[in-house]
């Protein structure tokens, strides 16, 4: 099967070319030209097997240049006992009779980001031999904060590849900034830049589409790439444990083989909860995807009404990971729902105005698939309180926003369909949010790894190893520059 960008399907490119590419060189992002069936035999088949196994057969659908050897070494690597606390990978637990929530984080940086930024550098150096690329691929990435660490682990010391990793100075939160500075690895950078995720990631897809600075990086043998979740590589493992979910559901008992469920994502850049779309369109039953944003709500608008406007204000929230107004992976769905020439123009319209309305076929398409709502800072930390009081399961901010917006949901159509919801962070990765929604006193005092502690005291919770270790880490990165200088960081970076 081979990949073109969603703006041209002129050039068609294997799946291994379009993950060392990353982006199009015209701006767009690569998507397979059809989408490989799955039927209800073929799930019951996976239901009896381990998430490794689901993950070959998955993978395998879509990266069909690569042996089945391949992609079993990619998956063995990525998913191992030493990546992954638990052997279930990413487990779902029971909330209630109706919620189910998919835990996406038993990963080494305790967020979803490790789904797919293990097994990448795999797929990566794997496509490269594939390619015969000679050349050393430099992975560049803006983060909001937990692509960058994901990234990060993924990447350190693996031959052949260097990182170098932006991140908004002001916009993540401490944890995810020591993580960051205090990254081990030869072959790995990190930069803060003064401005927020949007001024990063619009920074380094100005560096990607630079041909000038293309040419110099690969006359010093380097070739760029990309571990956004614009990046194919990053988005069909995200398939992968929508199916394997479905799976333990039909396993359990929880469903019947062919029932409907829905899906509830906690949404950023448009990544995690398109790879949901993804597995219903390849045949997987889902009934709705339900769109969850925080305060930041340009998606709930754009559900409602079909029309994306990033002209608005920009807000900090307490689930930062969510802190975008340019969701780049809708561009694949505008694609998909229509075709290259009307996706090209509606980021065209984005780029020179801010702001684009679909078409009334893509509207119906997506009322049809989507349900989208938001929450604010307030009903999330109320969410985790109810949460913690009636189940005594403690949710993160964003898997909390995501629980916030599927009882808006139900509260306003009633449908009891049983519904998976994406838990994207351990929620010690934001221990301060966590805890001042459980606990009235006041924190302010109290540091970062302080509050850590009581919040695994008071809920008798195990600190993820990760984070307890953070504390005694030296910092290795402390750098930080305007978004004009970004090039320039990344040329001495690799001293071209
Ligand atoms: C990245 C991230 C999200 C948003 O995912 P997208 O794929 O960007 O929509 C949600 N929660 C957490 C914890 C994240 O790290």
């Amino acid at each position: 099967m081979m990949y073109h960008s969603t703006r041209s399907a002129d050039s068609k490119i294997t799946s291994a070319e379009a993950i060392v590419k990353g982006i199009a060189p015209d701006g767009g992002l690569y998507i397979p030209e059809n989408i490989p069936q799955i039927s209800l035999d073929d799930i019951l088949r996976l239901s009896t097997m381990n998430y490794r196994s689901r993950a070959c057969g998955v993978l395998g659908l879509f990266l069909t240049d690569y042996t089945s050897e391949e992609i079993e070494n990619c998956v063995e690597n990525a998913y191992s006992k030493e990546n992954f606390e638990t052997e279930a990978i990413a487990p779902l637990y029971e909330l209630t009779e109706n919620e189910y929530v998919l835990e996406l984080w038993h990963g080494p940086t305790c967020a979803f980001k490790d789904m797919a930024l293990q097994i990448l550098p795999h797929l990566l150096t794997c496509a490269v031999k594939k390619t015969g690329e000679d050349k050393t691929v430099v992975i560049l990435v803006a983060t909001s904060g937990d692509t960058g660490k994901a990234a990060l682990e993924g990447f350190k010391d693996v031959d052949g590849t260097k990182i170098m990793v932006f991140f908004p100075e002001d916009g993540v939160s401490r944890v995810q900034k020591l993580q960051m500075s205090t990254q081990a690895g030869a072959n790995v950078m990190v930069s803060g830049v003064f401005g927020n995720f949007d001024d990063a990631q619009t920074g380094v897809k100005k560096i990607f589409g630079d041909s000038d600075f293309d040419s110099q990086a690969k006359a010093g043998g380097y070739s760029l790439s990309s571990a956004n979740s614009i990046n194919w590589g990053r988005l069909v493992p995200q398939i992968v444990y929508y199916v394997s979910a479905y799976c333990d559901m039909v396993k359990s008992g929880a469903i019947k083989l062919g029932d409907k469920i829905n899906v509830c994502v906690p949404t950023g850049n448009f990544g995690n909860i398109l790879a949901a779309w993804y597995a219903k369109a390849m045949g997987l039953p889902v009934a709705k995807l339900i769109c969850a944003s925080n305060k930041n709500n340009v998606l709930t608008d754009f559900i409602k009404t079909g029309i994306y406007d990033k002209n608005r204000n920009f807000y900090t929230t307490m689930s930062p990971s969510m802190d975008i107004l340019i969701s780049s992976n809708l561009e694949r769905l505008l694609c998909l729902m229509s075709d290259e020439k009307e996706a090209e123009g509606y980021m065209k319209s984005l780029a020179e105005t801010g702001k684009y309305e679909v078409s009334d076929a893509i509207k119906n398409k997506i009322k049809e698939d989507f349900y989208g709502a938001c929450c604010d800072d307030d009903q999330t930390q109320a969410t985790i309180r109810d949460i913690w009081q009636k189940y005594e399961y403690l949710a993160d901010t964003h898997t909390a926003v995501a629980c916030g917006v599927y009882n808006q949901y139900v509260n306003e159509t009633g449908d009891t369909t049983k519904t998976v919801i994406a838990s994207t962070a351990n929620p010690f990765k934001f221990s301060g949010s966590v805890l001042s929604a459980i606990y009235d006193g006041d924190l302010s005092a109290m540091d970062e790894f302080e509050i850590i502690d009581m919040l695994s005291e008071m809920t008798g919770q195990k600190v993820p190893q990760s984070l307890a270790e953070l504390k005694e880490k030296e910092i290795r990165f402390s750098g930080k520059c305007e978004k004009s200088y970004m090039p320039q960081a990344v040329k001495s970076f690799l001293g071209i």
